[in-house]
């Protein structure tokens, strides 16, 4: 039996999330080369990504070498992949 908990940090708010055992709080953003954010970022920004943490996302594109995703209806950027 173990008790560890594995933490990671959010790759956009950098706060820590837990991802197991039992809890799987990380979702994988394609759209930004794979990073990884916390369930709180993923539930907040189902309509594209709040302007404060567009700086992060788009450091994390150039890093990568990925061109920016086309902005959505609300003229944010996008969560991730539609429906995803
Ligand atoms: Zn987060």
């Amino acid at each position: 039996m173990t008790k560890e908990k594995f933490m990671f940090k959010c790759d956009v708010c950098r706060q820590q999330y837990q991802n197991g055992p039992h809890r799987y709080e990380g979702h994988r953003l394609k759209l930004y080369g794979d990073i990884i954010c916390c369930d709180s970022c993923w539930n907040s920004n189902l309509d594209g990504w709040v302007p404060h943490f567009e700086p992060i996302l788009l450091e994390h594109l150039k890093q990568k070498g990925l061109s920016v995703p086309e902005r959505n209806a609300n003229e944010r950027l996008p969560r991730n992949w539609q429906n995803q």
